[in-house]
């Protein structure tokens, strides 16, 4: 089965899950099992680190 491009398995993440991992982070993937309101991989547009602008076209 293709693996897709998916999304960061952090429930309160929005982030892009890296190829070989259900995170996109290693932060994520210690948090991946804790129900947390925000996310702090630090990534650009996500959760705390949502400092940006809305119009962040990579
Ligand atoms: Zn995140
Ligand atoms: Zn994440």
């Amino acid at each position: 089965m293709a693996r897709m491009t998916q999304k960061c398995a952090h429930p309160a993440c929005n982030c892009q899950a890296g190829e070989d991992s259900n995170y996109c982070s290693p932060y994520c993937e210690d948090a991946g099992g804790t129900t947390e309101i925000a996310c702090n991989c630090g990534h650009a547009g996500c959760g705390a680190g949502a400092k940006a602008p809305t119009m962040t076209a990579r």
